[in-house]
């Protein structure tokens, strides 16, 4: 679907997320690539060992040859040392001559004492670590990289599902099993998301180590608060939205009561771009989210019938939301007439489920998805929006399933059972094909 632009800016064709969004994450959440690892950053003990050799290699030869001893005459006592007393010739063997030392012989000690020193070491060392080798089962093969323990987030280490540290090994095989089923990013089109935004993406490991959002004991719940007038049809989607987002965080959704459209500042609006009058999502929708964030919720969705626009110079957006503060915005304004026919109707609820669920998505702090085909691929136009999957790719499924707590067997079953009962029937049979995948042995 082309995208009605009829006074075009000086910025590139339409663009749905803003390109301040990651920019708008602090820097505490930027992925650091430079960051090794908290398991390499200790070298394994069998390293010790190869190390040291080098240090013990044998003491270079003298600078100069040592002078030939004399032959000392039989029976002949050699010079009594100062102070020490003569023996007689018949009770002791014949001294024999000293060798004069050589001008250095207190360095060779000291490096001699040294490498003995080490070489002590070494072997107290080597049987130290076979000694711990045999008493402690090796670690198995496939433990990933766990983020260093000073920034998991406290729900983490409290357990209870939320962004638990036990999960870490379950999440990184169900990965490599679904991997198989997805496609990589394709080239993006002149006019595409990529080729006016350059974005770093995130991984899991990456995402783990930015501090996420997540659920936790305290913050289960997910609110959809509905802006300004709706259709009773665009309203059955949005109550639809609101059960597929239950499903796909494993959450609770709590649809509020509607706020008029008089709540935000008429500074924050403007006239058509296409499609009626237009919404500016941040700061008109944040200053009016934030301070109702009601029994603190994991996440705040204001959606609206009415266009949305991020800055002047933009033409629209298809929704917002904040990677920190728990809040964001979709709308139902380009998404075709619901009324039309029954096909209409499936299309905007499937794109509503997308853009709901993708900037739900950035709530939970995840970035834009730069790997593969995803729902966390940002978009430019509407038809690049309709290509991107409704699902995650493996690595954005897995910082779901982390935020969430969600088991991924249960998850895929109930989200295939609302595909069968709304006929997408695409996105049912990759369920279903995931859930294949995943209960394999
Ligand atoms: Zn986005
Ligand atoms: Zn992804």
């Amino acid at each position: 679907m082309s995208e009605p632009d009829p006074n075009p800016p000086a910025s590139p064709e339409p663009a749905p997320e803003p390109a301040a969004q990651p920019a708008a994450a602090p820097a505490a959440c930027q992925p650091s690539a430079a960051s090794p690892p908290t398991a390499s950053a200790t070298p394994p003990a069998s390293a010790a060992p190869s190390e040291t050799p080098g240090a013990c290699a044998p003491s270079p030869p003298p600078a100069a040859p040592e002078p030939p001893a004399p032959a000392p005459a039989a029976g002949t006592p050699g010079p009594a040392a100062p102070g020490t007393p003569a023996l007689p010739a018949a009770r002791s063997p014949a001294p024999r001559p000293r060798r004069p030392l050589p001008k250095d012989y207190k360095l060779r000690l000291t490096a001699l004492g040294a490498c003995a020193v080490l070489l002590v070491a070494n072997i107290v060392l080597g049987i130290v670590v076979l000694t711990s080798r045999r008493q402690a089962p090796a670690p198995p093969p496939q433990e990933p990289p766990v983020p260093a323990r000073g920034v998991v987030p406290p729900s983490a280490l409290e357990g209870g599902g939320y962004a638990d540290m036990k999960r870490l090994p379950e999440l990184r095989a169900m990965m490599e099993k679904l991997r198989p089923l997805h496609q990589k990013i394709h080239k993006p089109g002149p006019i595409d998301w990529l080729t006016h935004h350059k974005e770093p993406g995130q991984t899991f490991a990456e995402y783990l180590r930015c501090e996420p959002v997540t659920l936790s004991a305290s913050r289960k719940t997910i609110c959809i608060q509905p802006l300004g007038e709706f259709t009773g049809t665009q309203r059955k989607i949005v109550l639809l939205a609101g059960e597929y987002m239950a499903r796909y965080f494993s959450a609770e959704i709590s649809v509020m009561e509607d706020l008029p459209l008089e709540v935000v500042p008429a500074s924050a609006r403007r006239g058509a771009r296409g499609v009626g009058p237009q919404i500016k999502t941040p700061p008109g929708l944040s200053s009016v989210l934030a301070p109702r964030l009601p029994n603190d919720p994991a996440a705040d969705n204001a959606v609206t019938a009415l266009d949305l626009y991020p800055q002047d110079s933009w033409n629209f957006c298809f929704g917002q939301a904040s990677l920190r503060e728990r809040v964001g915005v979709w709308s139902l304004a380009r998404y075709g007439d619901p009324d039309s026919s029954p096909e209409a109707f499936r299309l905007c609820l499937l794109r509503t489920l997308k853009v709901a669920t993708h900037e739900t998505g950035h709530m939970f702090s995840m970035y834009h998805c730069v790997l593969c085909e995803c729902n966390m691929n940002g978009s430019n136009h509407m038809a690049e929006s309709d290509a991107k999957p409704l699902w995650l790719c493996p690595e954005c499924l897995a910082k779901v399933l982390w935020a969430t707590g969600a088991d991924p067997v249960g998850r895929y079953k109930k989200l295939a059972a609302f595909c069968a009962e709304q006929g997408l029937k695409e996105e049912q049979q990759f369920f279903e094909k995931s859930l294949e995948v995943l209960q394999k042995p």
